[in-house]
This record gives structure tokens, sequence and C-alpha cells, in this order.
């Protein structure tokens, strides 16, 4: 069997969409599960919408994913000069025709055609069979002409076998003359991206759903050019709850892959979240721990034609996203190895300016801080927060929950009082450990009469800020003795005042 070729051809016109993401993945996905070769093209004939920072976004954006390429970036408009050259043979062949009406004319035909409730409203074949001499005459007046194909005018129909979606016909009576080449010289997309696609030996083209309609015209490109037709798998496409498409202008940033990479997901993660928008192996498995994990189940067969529905509900403060992102995301975060985890949370503590060197060189910081990703990542849906939820553990100024500190820490002014107390008991401790500072703990209590929730409550939201987190002995022993006791200390002071504590970040 020839070598399998596809590609991944964006317009460079934006931030690289996660609709866009998706068939860049499973491209991705199928050669390495298949072999063959994935080449990645930019096209940008559109003068007017790209521009080279959007093609650099999308690079970015690519490469945070973990998809490479085999190929490219080629550049669509480095090959203009083949585009014009396709056109101008099948115009040769008579597969195309220059077509001289101008846009007043086609309006009125179609006007026309209209009012005489004709079935075909289309381009009426006026300029199909002009002689030589009227083309001619159109040209010394100065006519613009564009290129259109000839479509067959004869019972039956174009049609392909799509991977995913079988048999696909359309009847050649429905078809238009269509454009290949606008007036002002520059090729279409339909024909510019077959002669790429030939040129680059793309074998396989597998795109969004959104390209069925132009599949048929490109088969008749392909046969008019005596190519070989490659085959075609459209993905069914990714619709929001209602069933709109999904757009920045819609629903903002959470199309884009950026927001993904800037809102602290794991970039395989989502890349597991985006392989499931349209695709499955029939069971319910999930979580996918690795590429490899998910190229070894992925194929066309599990490839769904029906829509998938993104669900994300723009407003809802409890999902940034779609809530099985934040789920998967989840997933990976306490799934994977946490030397593996460790990069990604250095890279965030790092932008916030809390990252100490020491947590990466080794020995017992390296293991305090191995350790401390194993207690608290459980808990967690976000690389964010551990920035965030987590900052108490790697910066000693930390914000105070609002709600936590009015609940536990404010629930009784003795605890003023409690914690300094606990503070002292912890400091004389000669070893400080789960086992040690638990015992000291429960005995204060015993003594001092009260519920050890009180005290194990006040001391969380005291010493991390926050009202929930890990166990509290295990958040002893993870800050450490001269930490934990100095901060009871410190938030003490919190009990007694009235005023509203810091505003949680
Ligand atoms: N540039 C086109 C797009 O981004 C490519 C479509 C295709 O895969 O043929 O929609
Ligand atoms: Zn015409």
């Amino acid at each position: 069997m020839a070598e399998i070729r596809v590609r991944f051809p964006p317009s460079p016109t934006g931030y690289l969409h996660i609709g866009g993401a998706r068939t860049a993945l499973y491209n991705w996905l199928l050669v390495k599960k298949l072999g063959g070769k994935l080449v990645l093209r930019i096209e940008d004939t559109d003068v007017e919408r790209s521009t080279e920072a959007s093609a650099q976004a999308i690079l970015d954006g690519l490469k945070w994913m973990g998809i490479t390429w085999d190929e490219g970036p080629y550049l669509q408009s480095d090959y203009a000069e083949h585009h014009r050259e396709t056109a101008e043979a099948l115009v040769q062949k008579g597969a195309a025709y220059r077509c001289y009406c101008t846009k007043e004319e086609l309006a009125a035909k179609r006007e026309a055609a209209q009012a005489a409730k004709k079935s075909f409203q289309g381009y009426d074949g006026t300029c199909r069979d002009l002689t030589d001499e009227q083309r001619a005459a159109f040209e010394s007046e100065g006519r613009e002409s564009v290129v259109r194909f000839r479509v067959p005018r004869q019972e039956g129909s174009v049609g392909f076998n799509d991977l995913v979606f079988g048999l696909t016909e359309v009847s050649l009576a429905e078809l238009d003359d269509f454009v290949i080449v606008r007036s002002n010289g520059v090729p279409l997309y339909v024909l510019s991206n077959v002669a790429d696609d030939h040129r680059d030996r793309i074998t396989l083209v597998l795109r969004g759903a959104d390209h069925l309609v132009n599949t048929p015209k490109q088969v008749m490109l392909y046969q008019a050019m005596g190519w070989d037709v490659p085959q075609f798998a459209h993905m069914a496409l990714t619709l929001d709850p209602k069933k709109a498409k999904i757009s920045k202008r819609r629903h903002g940033e959470v199309v884009t892959v950026q927001f993904y990479r800037d809102h602290g997901f794991l970039p395989w993660a989502f890349c597991n979240f985006m392989a499931m928008l349209g695709w499955s192996t029939g069971d319910d498995r999930e979580l996918y721990e690795t590429p490899e994990d998910l190229i070894r189940a992925f194929s066309i067969e599990g490839m769904a034609k029906r829509n998938s529905v993104f669900n994300y509900r723009k407003g809802d403060p409890k999902f940034i996203t779609d809530p099985k992102a934040l789920h998967i995301n989840a997933l990976h975060l306490r799934t994977m190895a946490v030397a593996d985890l460790a990069p990604h949370v250095k890279q965030q503590l790092e932008a916030a300016s809390i990252w100490d060197t020491a947590w990466d060189e080794g020995g017992d910081r390296r293991t305090w801080f191995l350790e401390l990703l194993e207690l608290i990542r459980v808990r967690y849906h976000l690389l964010t927060d551990f920035v965030t939820l987590a900052r108490a553990f790697f910066d000693d100024d930390y914000p105070m929950d609002a709600k936590a500190t009015k609940k536990s820490l404010r629930k009784d002014p003795a605890l003023a009082q409690y914690l300094p107390q606990l503070a002292e008991r912890l400091e004389g401790l000669e070893t400080y450990n789960l086992e040690t500072t638990e015992t000291t703990l429960r005995a204060l209590c015993e003594e001092l009469s009260i519920k050890p929730g009180l005290l194990i409550n006040a001391s969380r939201v005291a010493i991390t800020g926050q009202g929930v987190g890990p166990g509290i002995f295990d958040v002893f022993t993870a800050l450490g003795q001269d930490r934990t006791c100095a901060r009871l200390r410190d938030k003490a002071k919190l009990v007694e005042q009235p005023a509203t504590p810091s505003p949680q970040s």
C-alpha cells in the first residue's frame, strides 16, 4: 500500500480554533497510527484576512498541543503560479471557461429565474460556448472575466465514498458552473486547495464536515485534470448546546487553543478532551494517559457521524469551559507521574514569581516539592490552581478566603487564644510529623474541652487561607514546624478583628 499522506491546511485569519485543533489532532493521530506523513500548509491566499501573526499563533497552538508535522509549513501563496497554471490547463482542456457576465447581468438573470420559478436558479451558462469572436469582443470592451468550471450538463451525479459518511452523491443537475478564478485573477479555495493537495501528493483528506459541500466540486476538478482523487473522511462538527457553530464572536476566547494554555490545561489533557469530541471506541473510556494510548485506540471507524456537543454555557461562573474538559484535565493531573507534573507546576509558579530553584535541585527540598504535589493535586482541576488554591504552600504571602475566615477562623472568639496555644505546643515537639502533630492537637482540645473540629478548621484557614484542603496533619507536616507555628500566631490576630479580611484573589 502506498504511503498515507494527510494534511492540515489552516487559513491564517485568526487564532487556532478548537475545531481546527481537533482536525489537526485527528490527522496527527492517524499518521501516528498508520504511519505516513502529515503535511502542514498555511492557506494564506486570502490576502485581506491572512496575517503572519495568525500563522504564528496557529503554529504555537499546534506546538503547545504536541502536534508535530513531517513536511511544511508550506505557504499556499508560494504556489499561486501553480494554481493559475492549473486554471489555464482546465480552460485549455475545455473543462473550464471564461465568463464575462457582469455582476448586474448575473443579478438580473437570477431575478428572472426566481420570477419564473425555475427549478435551477444558478448560473445560466451564457458564456459556456462563446465563439472566439464573441470572447474577443468582450475583451475589447474591457470586460473582466472569471473562470468557471464546466459542469457536464447530462444525467448522473458526482460522488465519492466518504470514509465516515459513506457514499455521498450530488446530482449534476444541482451543480452550478462554479467559479474557480476570481475576476482579479486569484483562484478560489476549491481550486488552489485541490492543486496543492495534488502537488503535496495527499492520499487522504480528513477535514471538517463543513467542507462536505465542496467535495463534489473538488472531485470534478481532480477528474478534469486527470489526477488521482484522494480519499475523503469528514469529521462531524462540534456545536454548542443550542446547536450553533462555536465561534469567537458568539462564545469568546473559550474557542481558542490559547485559552486552554492560559487557563492551566495540560496540553495532553486538552488533546484527550478534543479527541473525545467526535470519536470513541464505543465503551466509556475517557482517559487516555499518554499519546501512545490514544494512538493505539484511534481509528477512522470510531469517528462519529453525529455532531458532538461542546457543553459550554457562557456566563456560568462554575465552569470556565465544558465541564468534561475540566474533568479530563483533573483526571490527568491526579494520575500522571508526579515527576511529569512537576515541570508544569514549576512553570506556573515561575510565572507567579513564587518559584524556588531549590525545588528543582534534588535533595530534601525536591522531595518535599514532589510529595506536596502528590498531596494537593487530587483536589485540583487546573494547573493554575497550584498558584491560587495552593498558594500558601509555596508563598508566605497568601490570600485569606473571606467566607472560610468568617465561618471557621471567627467561629469562636476564644480561637484568638487557642491558635497561639496550639503553636506553642507544636513548637515544643522534638519530632514533628503526622502522628505527633495529631496527638498534640487532640490533647490540647481535650484539655480545653473543645471539639477538635473547631481547632482543625480554624487552623486550616489560618495556615492555608482556604476552607478546604488536604488533611490538616498532612498540611502541618507539609508546611513544616516553623511556618505552621508562625502562621497560627499571626492569623490568630484575625480572629478578633471585626474588619473584613483581605479579598480572595
Ligand atoms: N483552508 C481551509 C480551511 O481552513 C482548508 C479546508 C480543507 O481542509 O480543505 O477551512
Ligand atoms: Zn457569463
